[in-house]
This record gives structure tokens, sequence and C-alpha cells, in this order.
């Protein structure tokens, strides 16, 4: 994979969305399909002979390269919102986040236990959207869970590898310390 490709693309923006927050704007990768193209033959390569049957995407920059994923796998895509817009009965989980408070859902009739699931999230930083993600998938008792970000930030205060614990399957594309 060529990581400065990916690096020199990435948007960091300084006291977004408030101050101290060094927010990775992955939409600068997004838009570039040069960079598409590197991350989905990386994610492909990794993830091709594990048997994925779902992959999750968590809202909203999730769902980018997670339904790209899913196109690429042949695997059914699934869609963790934030409350109130998915429009079926849900399973709900609360977590905090780097900055501020949030809950998500999904649909009860999303996953099945014989599933093989991959969760993904754009950008890993406390692990705790992840966490609630990894719980909600967690209650349908699918074979085995995945777990993947673009961007692993790890910075002072930031141990979201260890919040979501050593025991979870997690890859990440790039991993940040700034
Ligand atoms: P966390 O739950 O703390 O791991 O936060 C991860 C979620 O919040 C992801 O969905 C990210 O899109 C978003 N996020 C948190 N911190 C940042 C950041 N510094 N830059 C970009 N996105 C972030």
């Amino acid at each position: 994979m060529n990581t400065n490709l990916l690096l020199q693309n990435l948007r960091n923006i300084p006291d977004f969305p408030k101050p101290g927050i060094q927010f990775k704007d992955v939409s600068t990768l997004f838009k570039n399909p040069e960079c598409n193209r590197e991350m989905l033959e990386e994610l492909v390569r990794v993830y091709r002979d594990k048997g994925i049957t779902k992959v999750v995407g968590i809202e909203s920059r999730g769902f980018v390269m997670g339904a790209m994923l899913a196109a690429a796998l042949g695997a059914g895509f699934v869609l963790c919102r934030k409350p109130g817009k998915l429009p079926g009965t849900t399973l709900k989980a609360s977590y905090a986040k780097e900055y501020g408070l949030d809950s998500i859902e999904i649909h009860t009739d999303a996953i099945s236990a014989d599933d093989v699931v991959l969760i993904h999230d754009d950008l890993l930083a406390t692990g705790g959207s992840m966490k609630a993600a990894y719980d909600l998938v967690n209650m349908f008792h699918p074979k085995e869970i995945f777990v993947d970000f673009i961007i692993e930030l790890r910075m002072e205060g930031l141990q979201g590898r260890e919040a979501l614990g050593a025991d979870k399957n997690i890859h990440t594309l790039l991993t940040l310390h700034e």
C-alpha cells in the first residue's frame, strides 16, 4: 500500500469541532480515486480469505469505505446509525467519545448467527463508538467479528486499541501519532 499517498491526501483540521481536537478529515482521501483504490486493494488483500458475509459501517464516515469493501468482498452492508435514523426495530448502545456523548443503533434483523462480520469506521480515537458497535453486533452472536479502521490515532489520552480489548481482531491502514 502507498502509505505516503494516503498521508499526503489526508487533511488535518485543527480545533474542529472544538478547541484541542486535531480532526483527521478523510473526505480528502475519499475524493481522490487513487487513494480509494489504494485503500480498497489493501483491505481486500487483508479480508478476502476471512469469509466475511456482512460489513457493518458506522455513521457516517464508516459508510464510505465500508460499502466499497462490502461490494468488493461480495458481502452485505449494514448501517449502524445515530438514534432515530433507522426506520425498523432497533437495538441501541450509548458511549462517550473524544468530543461528547452519543448513541448508535442497528436493525434487529441486520445480522444472523451464521454471519462473519467486519465492523468498519474511519478512525479509532477513544474506541467508544467502536466498542458500542461491537457490543451491538455481538448481541447477534455471529461466528466471528473483525474490526477495521482507516486511521488509528495514538496520542496522549487516547488508548482506543486498549479500550476495545486485546482479544479483538483489529486492523488499521494508518497509525498517526499527532
Ligand atoms: P472514538 O469513539 O473516540 O474512537 O471516536 C471515533 C469516532 O469519532 C469516529 O467515527 C470518527 O469519525 C470520530 N472522530 C473522533 N476523533 C476524531 C478525530 N480526531 N478526527 C476525525 N474523526 C474523529
